[in-house]
């Protein structure tokens, strides 16, 4: 066949049945980490040229050789799977290096039988090595003889390539030891994914004689990299040396491993039967009693076949963009709240949707007549063998990951919502829940969960830490055959499920409960009452949200305000900025849902790596050193007029609070108080909004005295002022644990903006994630801080600790933790001289 526009058929280069790569049994093929392509099982002695092309390797062993065909694509042709092992043995090949070939010219030959006996399969294949030019499709998948069209071979068009630029011939290598915990699992291959993506280059990594695209988290999953092992990384394009030197730096820094340092003790279920009791492993502690709830999966119907391609590739597609979408809210939801492990496994997850591998072996299941739901239940089925298959029992537990996104995906399809609604208090029960269900569970107020199968190390088990939910996992299928119902009492401490627990016993875990309820119910009964410390001083108590709804939120838990209102949130993800109305209507939104209570609004901070599609910036090398927050607002003067002109719209202008964020000098407060004033006259107005600035870098906590004379209010971002005093990125993985902002540092600084702003008679607040820390409450009052900004949930719990602390007493130790010597040392005193409940 010709080979206009890349476009060529290859014929089968052997006689026998075909396979899809997910049905070959080598978890690398399979995966689709040595490339796209078919396998054949062969039943005669020969291989065969597919098509003409030059002989551009031979394996020593001469069990493979690859062929370069005339429209550019390499393509490997692999007899048998490991038969590297055989050293040549039973082997001839027919043809060297360099040369030319023909369509079906015979290209090696072997012996059969002893081949087969000493080889793990004589399944064969032919694999496209620069598949990121091409993409193949089967063209049968029933039993084909030497010669008959096999493999549809087309050019990607020129968008779908990336890495494709004209210095695709510098080639780097390097070598590295992983560092992750539990190896190259699904987190740790989607941040390196994540960092391939960054450079035009493209990067592979080899492991144990394989190599996997970098771009592929599955791929790179396939490798199944133990922690410690040495790998090797090959970058080819015009930024190679950066790729190279950003991939390694990623794979030898570990991933802040939050749920480790928290993950419970792992009891191995000890099977020794005791009446009416299930032995399983704690995924995450609590004692809990309730009726037990069955939680089933989705099942398919069966696929009547019949259907139009083109319309089933479609609808996978708009399935696919539905619960990216979904996912992708998650994602900011968890991003606000600062959950790094909730973000974490939802950036993962985001990656395994856009995996090539998944989505090839989809998409070619539908060329061959599948629904689209049946093709995407396949080809997570086949993912989840090869994880099964590389015997590491963590990357077996990723196949829940892949579990979930068929759920989802078969949802979006199915036109489905979440099926199920579960009473508040109940134990659910299943054969293993996934990350997406253990959020939806944990937001309808269940007890606790149980699942059949699932492991203490798997998403869910991280999710459920971080979410309080009591959580046992392999408890076995006896799980499944109890009555729907039934009270029962789950001790995931003990690794215990008591299905019929004695009335005492029931009664004694439910006061228990109930002790832990009432004392969440009296702070959440108080949280609406103003919070002093026990010798009268007042603390505000605020919350920080994004949004009108969180802003409802936060009234309900008894925020006494909104203490930061981040406006980002009505300016990214769009194609153009918001007007002065909408932003009008977004603010008054808000100042509506707080009744009575003041809302501290932050003007934009975008600029650095927060980049708007239609304010093109310049790219910059260090982004959140650059031109962000006030800067960036100060360049765009026009930006920020329109949105002062929003914020002075909104009514009742006293309870409209503005805050600028990332201030370094006095002169860019008075410009904009200027500015400010200027409008507050065009417009108008009798009164001006308060204005407030956000000491976030130590040039603003040095200068607070100063700033303090011409602002209203000081309120202190901790998640910035640790970064910029520490000199440690704030997203940075490998160093969240050290990114405490209870250095004593960082409490100087915050002591020098309280004394500063005392001189002035300003109140200084706090509205980075410290403020939501219990452990901190006591020094921050004690250094002088008045309000605290926190998540809405929170604000009962550190209303309640406020009333218990003495802020003279605070005040005499915080002076004294400003002379030790780390964070951790900090922490440590705050436990001994202001215990936790
Ligand atoms: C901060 O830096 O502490 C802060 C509250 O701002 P953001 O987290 O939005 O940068
Ligand atoms: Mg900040």
């Amino acid at each position: 066949m010709p080979n206009n526009n890349k476009e060529l058929i290859l014929s089968a280069p052997l006689s026998g049945p075909v396979l899809t790569l997910a049905h070959v049994p080598d978890a690398v093929f399979a995966s689709g980490a040595m490339g796209d392509g078919i396998a054949i099982d062969p039943l005669n002695d020969t291989l065969y040229a597919p098509c003409d092309g030059e002989v551009i390797h031979v394996a020593r062993t001469g069990h493979a050789v690859t062929l370069r065909a005339d429209n550019g694509a390499e393509l490997l042709l692999h007899l048998g799977l490991d038969t590297v092992e055989l050293q040549g043995d039973g082997f001839s090949m027919l043809v060297k290096e360099g040369a030319r070939v023909s369509n079906g010219q015979a290209l090696l030959r072997y012996d059969v039988d002893s081949v087969a006996q000493r080889c793990k399969s004589l399944v064969s294949l032919l694999i496209i090595t620069n598949g990121e030019h091409f993409q193949a499709r089967p063209i049968t998948l029933k039993g084909v003889k030497v010669g008959e069209p096999l493999l549809h071979i087309v050019a990607k068009r020129p968008g779908e390539i990336r890495g494709n630029d004209a210095d695709m011939d510098i080639e780097v290598f390097g070598q590295i030891r992983i560092a992750h915990r539990g190896g190259l699992h699904a987190r740790p291959a989607a941040l390196v994914r994540q960092t391939a993506q960054g450079f035009k280059s493209r990067s592979h990594l080899h492991f144990g004689g394989r190599s996997a695209s970098c771009d592929s988290v599955m791929g790179l999953m396939g490798l199944a990299i133990n922690e410690q092992a040495q790998v090797h990384v090959s970058c080819r394009g015009s930024d190679a040396e950066a790729a190279l030197q950003a991939l390694l730096a990623t794979l030898s820094t570990a991933a802040a491993e939050n749920d480790h340092a928290h993950a419970p003790p792992v009891k191995a279920p000890s099977r020794a039967a005791e009446d009416g009791v299930l032995q399983g492993v704690c995924a995450a502690p609590g004692l809990v009693a309730g009726p037990l709830v069955r939680l089933d999966g989705l099942q398919l119907p069966d696929d009547d076949g019949g259907h139009d391609i083109e319309e089933q590739r479609q609808r996978l597609r708009q399935a696919l963009e539905h619960v990216s979408g979904d996912i992708r809210l998650t994602l900011e939801n968890a991003k606000a709240r600062r959950h790094d492990n909730e973000q974490a496994i939802f950036s993962a997850h985001l990656a395994l949707l856009e995996d090539p591998a998944l989505l090839d072996a989809a998409y070619v299941s539908i060329d061959q007549g599948d629904a689209a739901t049946h093709a995407w239940s396949r080809s997570i089925d086949a993912q989840c063998q090869v994880l099964r298959q590389l015997g590491s029992p963590l990357l077996a537990e990723r196949a829940n990951d892949l579990r979930d996104l068929r759920q989802r995906v078969l949802r979006a399809l199915l036109g489905e919502a979440w099926q199920f609604e579960v009473p508040a208090g109940a134990i659910v029960a299943a054969q293993e829940l996934t990350p997406s269900d253990l959020l939806h569970l944990s937001a309808q107020g269940v007890a606790g969960v149980c699942m059949a199968e699932g492991g203490a190390t798997s998403h869910v088990a991280i999710l459920a830490r971080g979410k309080g939910v009591p959580c046992l996992v392999a408890l076995g299928d006896a799980l499944l055959a109890q009555a729907p119902g039934q009270s029962v009492v789950l001790d995931a401490d003990g690794g215990r499920l008591e299905l019929a627990p004695t009335a005492e016993r029931l009664t004694q875990v439910q006061q228990a409960q109930a002790r832990r309820a009432a004392l969440r119910a009296q702070q959440q009964s108080l949280a609406h009452a103003p919070a002093r410390t026990i010798d009268g001083v007042g603390i505000e108590i605020a919350a920080n949200v994004a949004s009108s709804a969180e802003a409802g939120q936060a009234v309900a838990n008894g925020a006494d305000g909104v203490g930061l209102l981040r406006t980002e949130f009505l300016f990214v993800d769009r194609r153009t900025a918001p007007d002065e109305q909408e932003q009008c209507q977004a603010y008054q939104a808000v100042l509506d849902a707080m009744g009575e209570k003041p809302v501290i609004i932050r003007t934009i901070d975008v600029g650095g790596d927060k980049q708007l599609d239609y304010l093109p910036l310049p790219a910059e090398a260090n982004p959140v050193l650059g031109l962000r927050g006030i800067r960036l607002a100060l360049v765009h003067p026009e930006l920020l007029d329109q949105q002062l002109r929003a914020l002075l719209q909104t009514r009742p202008l006293h309870r409209c609070r503005i805050l600028l964020p990332m201030v370094t000098e006095v002169d860019e407060l008075l410009h904009i108080r200027q500015r400010l004033d200027a409008l507050v006259a065009e417009l108008d107005l009798s009164e001006r909004p308060q204005l407030g600035v956000m000491i976030e870098v130590p040039a603003a906590a040095l200068l607070a005295e100063q700033l303090a004379e011409h602002a209203d209010f000081l309120s202190i971002g901790t998640n910035d002022l640790s970064q910029y005093t520490l000199a440690m990125d704030r997203d940075h993985a490998g160093l969240a644990a050290r990114v405490d902002a209870l250095h004593p540092a960082l409490l100087l600084l915050i002591a020098q903006t309280c004394a500063g702003a005392a001189k002035h008679g300003r109140w200084v607040g706090v509205c980075g994630a410290l403020a939501s820390d219990p452990l901190a409450t006591p020094v921050l009052i004690g250094l002088g801080v008045r309000e605290l900004s926190v998540s809405p949930p929170q604000v009962g719990e550190i209303k309640d600790r406020v009333r218990h602390l003495d802020a003279g007493q605070c005040r005499r130790v915080s002076t004294d933790l400003l002379n030790l010597a780390s964070a951790a040392a900090v922490r440590q005193a705050c436990h001994q001289h202001w215990p936790l409940g």
